[in-house]
Parts: C-alpha cells; sequence; structure tokens
C-alpha cells in the first residue's frame, strides 16, 4: 500500500515535472527566437542606413566611380564598413573603408563578390568572427553602376546571444529541479490525509466496525472520500449484525426442534414401552423433523437466492389461472379454521416466470393470510394491472401488524409477537421467501396495515423483467 502511494507521488511529480519543463523549454526557444530577430533586425537596419546614405553621398556626383575628397571622407565617417566596387569592365574598387580587412576573411571578398544578389543581406565567417552584409547597386546617371557593400561584425550581437543562452542553459534546469522539489513535496502534502485515512482504515476490523473515520472539516475530495469510506463501513457493520443476527437465529430455531426431539427419545428411552408409545414418540419425532427440515430447506433456498445461484424457469404464466388454484389448494386449510378464502377482481394477466416460485409466494402470503385471520375471517385474492405491473393482493381481515413493526417485518427469522407466532408454526422465513421469489423476478412486496382490521400484501411483479433469469 506505501509503495503505491510513493509511486503516485512520483508518478504526480514526473507529470508535474515533465509539463513544467515542456513549458520552460518552448518559453526558452521562444525568448531565444525572438532576442535573436531582435538583435539581428535592429543590425540590419543599421546596415541599410548606412547603405542609404552611401547612395545618397554617391549620388552626389554624376559619375559614381570617381569620388571627391569630400564624398571619402563622409564615406569614411559612417558606422559600417563599406566596400565600393565599379560593376562591369574591371570590377574596380572605389572604396575601401579602413579597417575593414580586420573583418573580411583571409581570402577576401573577391570570389563571392559575383554570387551576391542586390538589395540583400548575408552573413560570412571572417576573420574575427560572424558579419552581416548588406549589398546594393547605384546608378550613376554617366558613369558606371557602383556595387555598394556594407557590412559590420555581428560581434556584439552573437555575445548578446551567447550569454543568453548560458542564461538560460543554467535556469531552465534550476527552475525546473526547483519546480521539481516543490512539486514533490506538494505531492507528498497532498497524499499525506489519504494516507491517514488508509492507516485508520486498516485499524477497522470486524470486531470495531462501530469506529469511523474522522471526517475532515472541508468538503473536498478527501472528505467526500472520508464519508464514502463511512458509509461503507456503516453498510459492513449492519451487514456484519444481520448476519450474527441470522447465525443466532438459525441455531436457536433448529435448537428448538433438536431439544424435544432429544427430550421425547431420552424419556421413551427411560423406561420399557409398549408398541403404541414407541409409535407415539415416532409420531412426534416426524412432526420435529419435519419441522425442522422445512426450516433447512427454507435457509438453503434464501442462501441460494442471495448468492443468485437459484436456477429460474422462465415460461408464460397465467396469473389468474394460478391464484384460482392456489385458492383451491389452499381452501381447505383456510375451512379447517373457518376462515372464507376467496378470489376477488382478478383480470386474465400473464407474465414471463417461475411458476413454482410464484405458487410458493403465494402459499406463503395466503398461509400468513389464514394463519393470522381468527374464525369467521375472510381472505380475499386479487390481481390488478397497474403501469406494466401485475399486483398480487392478499387481504385478511386479522389482527393487523403494528406500524413500528412494518418495516421489520421481510426480515430472517423476524415475528412480531413470538410466543404467538411460534404457536402458529412459522419460523419467520415466510416473507423473507415471499420477498426473495418477488425479487428475483424484479419485484418487490409492500405491506399496508391496521391494527385490528387487517392486512394487505401486494406482489409487484413487472410483466417485463429481465432481473432473475438464471
Ligand atoms: P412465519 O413463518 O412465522 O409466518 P413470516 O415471515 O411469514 O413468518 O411472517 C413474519 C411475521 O409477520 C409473522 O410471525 C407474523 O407475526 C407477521 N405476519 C405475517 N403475515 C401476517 C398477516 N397477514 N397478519 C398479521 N401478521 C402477519
Amino acid at each position: 500500500m506505501i509503495r503505491r502511494r510513493r509511486s503516485l507521488r512520483f508518478v504526480l511529480t514526473s507529470w508535474y515535472s515533465g509539463v513544467v519543463g515542456a513549458v520552460l523549454f518552448v518559453w526558452g526557444a521562444l525568448l531565444y527566437g525572438a532576442v535573436h530577430y531582435q538583435y539581428l533586425h535592429h543590425h540590419d537596419e543599421g546596415l541599410r542606413a548606412d547603405a542609404r546614405a552611401v547612395s545618397a553621398i554617391l549620388l552626389l556626383r554624376p559619375d559614381c566611380s570617381k569620388l571627391a575628397p569630400a564624398q571619402v571622407e563622409r564615406l569614411a565617417l559612417l558606422n559600417s564598413r563599406i566596400l565600393l566596387r565599379e560593376l562591369g569592365r574591371g570590377e574596380e574598387e572605389i572604396f575601401r573603408s579602413s579597417g575593414i580587412a580586420r573583418i573580411l576573411p583571409a581570402e577576401g571578398l573577391a570570389p563571392r563578390i559575383a554570387d551576391i544578389e542586390a538589395d540583400s543581406f548575408s552573413t560570412f565567417e571572417g576573420r574575427a568572427g560572424a558579419v552581416r552584409m548588406y549589398s546594393t547597386t547605384v546608378a550613376s546617371p554617366e558613369g558606371p553602376r557602383c556595387v555598394v557593400l556594407v557590412m559590420d561584425s555581428l560581434g556584439h550581437v552573437t555575445e548578446a546571444l551567447s550569454t543568453l543562452r548560458w542564461s538560460l542553459l543554467l535556469t531552465v534546469p534550476l527552475a525546473l529541479l526547483v519546480a521539481a522539489t516543490v512539486g514533490y513535496w506538494l505531492a507528498g502534502r497532498a497524499l499525506r490525509p489519504v494516507d491517514e485515512i488508509t492507516s485508520l482504515a486498516r485499524k477497522i476490523e470486524a470486531t470495531n466496525l462501530s469506529q469511523r473515520l474522522p471526517v475532515p472539516s472541508l468538503d473536498d475530495e478527501l472528505g467526500r472520500l472520508t464519508n464514502t469510506l463511512n458509509q461503507m463501513i456503516a453498510r459492513l457493520e449492519e451487514s456484519f449484525s444481520s448476519m450474527r443476527r441470522f447465525t443466532a437465529d438459525a441455531s436457536h430455531e433448529l435448537r428448538t426442534p433438536l431439544t424435544i426431539m432429544h427430550t421425547a427419545i431420552d424419556v421413551a428411552l427411560g423406561r420399557e414401552r409398549n408398541a403404541t408409545e414407541y409409535r407415539q414418540t415416532l409420531a412426534a419425532l416426524l412432526e420435529e423433523v419435519i419441522r425442522t427440515s422445512r426450516i433447512v430447506d427454507d435457509l438453503m433456498f434464501l442462501a441460494r437466492a442471495d448468492s443468485g445461484n437459484l436456477p429460474l424457469q422462465k415460461e408464460p404464466v397465467q396469473l389468474d389461472v394460478l391464484v384460482s388454484e392456489v385458492a383451491v389448494s389452499m381452501g381447505s386449510v383456510a375451512s379447517a379454521r373457518g376462515v372464507s378464502l376467496e378470489v376477488g377482481a382478478s383480470a386474465s394477466i400473464s407474465l414471463v416466470a417461475d411458476e413454482r416460485w410464484l405458487r410458493q409466494m403465494l402459499y406463503n402470503l395466503v398461509d400468513n393470510a389464514i394463519k393470522f385471520t381468527g374464525p369467521e375471517g375472510r381472505v380475499e385474492l386479487t390481481i390488478e394491472l397497474q403501469n406494466d405491473a401485475a399486483i398480487l393482493s392478499v387481504s385478511d381481515c386479522g389482527a393487523g401488524i403494528p406500524e413500528s413493526q412494518q418495516a421489520r417485518l421481510f426480515e430472517r427469522f423476524y415475528r412480531v409477537d413470538d410466543a404467538r407466532s411460534r404457536d402458529t408454526g412459522g419460523a419467520g422465513l415466510g416473507l423473507a421467501i415471499a420477498l426473495g421469489i418477488a425479487r428475483l423476478h424484479g419485484g418487490d412486496i409492500r405491506v399496508e396495515s391496521r391494527q385490528g382490521q387487517g392486512s394487505t400484501f401486494k406482489a409487484y411483479l413487472p410483466r417485463a423483467s429481465s432481473t432473475g433469469v438464471h
């Protein structure tokens, strides 16, 4: 876990440094380019201005190849080095600034002069470094055309650019190093609370699920993460405690028939018995075995439904037919208790479902309705269609269920009146199973009940359900 966090910190820092490095590189390159352009532009403007001045001086006389002393004097005053040649014929040199030899290449400029384009800039390597040159021609009215070459060493430009280059080469890596260090520190700072949450969450185990992580005051990403983790721990706590409750209830439910059987066998073996007595004991044992295996079957159903391992054989089921069949088969149980079981409003609805399990769900609901309705009572089964869901209702006029208990009714092993319900033979699993079946079909069961007036259990079964198909 710690290694992961460190690598996240490393990844964040690397990305941050990479981006900062790229930005610095682009910025440095642009800056260098801009400064380079500005210096050269400024230098070129100076050469061009001097070239204009040379042209003006040459045009003072009608023949540019014959310079008067005053012209030579003025040419010598210009900043740039000047080289004037006559164009055509012997290409004689007309003028050359003093000291020009210091910046020209050792072999001179002669071989290049033919390549020089008029009104253009060029750069060449001179004796003392790079030299920038502007060339133009002057056509004098009465003489030959003259080539004007205006040049100057690029020394101060290259010097300034080299200083800038070195400054960038030194400051950019330094800035990158500072950025990476700050980024690493920031990433560590940002991830520290995550580390704290991790080590606190690690301490929370199955035995202390009531603990919660301290929620930071800010509603930021970490606050939301902590809240989500706390909600998850709460769900875990709830599911752990319901599992514990379930295990305790299941063992309790199974222990009761086992204790009864144990006692019955003990009593039977206490002394010699006749055949009738043994038969009575075996009949009592059989009853308890049936009761125990029913509970085990129910538990197995719930376990398989929970794990999604319950195979459903879905096929078209005619609900009204199913309801009538259940009413007929439960009729004798109802009349044995003096309860009248009737099928009320019943639309003709068919849906795709596992008929066996739907029948089981109905049995459980109707069985409860009969059990918890006194003699002279009435139980009614109805079917209706609402928003493309079939609603199967089982209503009774029994004692009803207190509102405070209704929410827990579908919990496993939950009985409203423990003692009374145990007398009726239920282990408190019937409604949990009925709800499990409804949910496997993508539906739900809800209860409406009023104390003293009776209860109605409504199973909502969507007709186009895709859930629960295995
Ligand atoms: P049981 O097998 O004990 O009937 P159920 O899960 O079917 O278990 O029902 C849980 C409890 O809900 C019952 O013990 C009973 O207290 C209550 N209950 C269920 N159906 C009705 C009903 N129609 N009228 C009143 N109480 C009911």
